[in-house]
């Protein structure tokens, strides 16, 4: 019996005539990580991904793959189908061997036909009601429920065969990866960053990201901690560049020179500008952040307007509406959360002041940056930058 990895696609079946552009990202992403895995053929029909085994040995990394193509941005559903012949014998018979293992637990059931092959002798409630049968022939003590059951059996008659699955699993959503452009990511170590990155993948953005380090306040187990997070990111993106950049020398004329209250705020309007020097020098349009609207003292209404006043490019803010519940909820689902919360320093919490202003006027900001030499701190930290690329499945 064969196994196979059917994918279906999200929101794509809405795109019109670029619906190719689309299909083709799909396909890669696929293909990419299926090369992984060993020798599998990838095609598509009828809004939906085939992904088959070209080994006879491949069972095992089947169920490997399939975890995979769960991140796949593009794909509303997923599951792993057996294939058989378009021949109701044929179609009984695997049933009864491939669904009992996939039915486990289940004390109800229901099986629904679906005919994309007219030509098929029997209509779709006949396929059904045989299948059907041939489960309860194997497992006498499972009850039929229409209604209400635990699982629902499919059959698909399709072009050249038929596929059983036991129901699809959710995809990871969203529409293909590089149909969007690219954006920079401000990667910190916390937790919310990384989901925002996550989130834009998801729309279809190449993210790169910018890490911003303040050595020796900051350490390298911080700059590690950052690498990580982008690691466990490739998992949906496959690679990300990281560019990481000193802040020392800046936040030390801060502190110097400027007073307190308006050290957070100075330093994310440098953030700002080296982050949008960053996007334009490799042709990101945009900005990610992780702020979210009201969460801490920088990322009040007026402070928010205050660091957009020093971007370059505009800024996505994908989590602004969002709970930090919410976002912990989602940084858990994308396996960031633990590596979040480990404990290092980040530079924002290097020089914080203990009374941050959470109502700036902008003029006043810009009168206290005055006090600096803002272009040439900004064109050594520049200077300092350097950029290294992560890939999925490279140690
Ligand atoms: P996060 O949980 O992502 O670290 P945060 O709660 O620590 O965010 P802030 O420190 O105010 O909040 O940072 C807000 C946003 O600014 C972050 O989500 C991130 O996009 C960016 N940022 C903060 N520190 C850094 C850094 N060291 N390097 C790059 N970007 C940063
Ligand atoms: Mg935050």
């Amino acid at each position: 019996m064969r196994e196979v990895i059917l994918c279906k696609y999200g929101e794509i079946i809405l795109k019109g005539a670029n619906k190719a552009t689309f299909e083709s990202k799909l396909l890669k992403e696929v293909r990419r990580r299926a090369k992984h895995f060993g020798n599998y053929s990838v095609r598509y029909m009828q809004s939906t991904v085939y992904v088959e085994p070209l080994d006879e040995d491949a069972d095992f990394n089947v169920s490997e793959l399939y975890e995979q193509v769960k991140k796949i941005f593009g794909f509303a559903g997923v599951c792993l189908a057996a294939v058989c012949e378009k021949d109701i014998g044929d179609i009984c018979r695997v049933a009864a061997e491939y669904i009992p293992q996939k039915l486990r637990g289940a004390a109800t059931f229901r099986a629904e036909a679906k005919r994309s092959d007219k030509s098929f002798p029997l209509p779709s409630p006949e396929i059904a009601a045989e299948v059907g049968g041939a489960i309860l022939d194997v497992m006498p003590s499972l009850k039929v429920d229409l209604d209400h059951p635990d699982v629902t059996v499919r059959v698909e008659i399709r072009d050249k065969f038929a596929y059983i699955h036991a129901g699809q699993e959710p995809g990871a959503g969203g529409i293909p990866m590089g149909t969007g452009g690219r954006g920079m990511l401000l990667l910190s170590g916390g937790i919310d960053s990384p989901v925002a990155g996550y989130m834009m993948m998801k729309r279809g953005l190449i993210v790169d990201a910018v890490h911003f380090e303040s050595f020796p306040y900051t350490s390298e187990l911080a700059r590690d901690k950052v690498m990580r997070l982008a690691k466990l990111m490739t998992e949906y993106s496959g690679r990300m560049r990281v560019h990481v950049i000193s802040l020392t020398e800046i936040q030390e004329a801060i502190r110097d020179n400027c007073e307190e209250e308006y050290f957070t705020l100075l330093l994310r309007r440098f953030m700002m500008r080296l982050a949008s020097r960053c996007a334009e020098s490799v042709s990101c349009p945009v900005l990610i952040t992780g702020e979210s609207l009201g969460q801490v003292a920088s990322q009040t209404l007026k402070a928010i307007c205050v660091t957009e006043d020093a971007a370059g490019v505009p800024v996505f803010r994908p989590c602004i509406g969002l709970d930090k519940e919410e976002i912990v909820r989602t940084a858990r689902k994308i396996n960031t959360f633990d590596t979040s919360i480990e404990p290092y320093e980040d530079c924002c919490t290097v020089f914080t002041p203990r009374h941050p202003k959470t109502r700036p006027e902008l003029d006043r900001v810009i009168e206290e940056e005055k006090k600096l030499d803002v272009s040439a701190l900004e064109e050594r930290a520049w200077e300092s930058r350097y950029s290294t690329v992560i890939k999925q499945f490279e140690d």
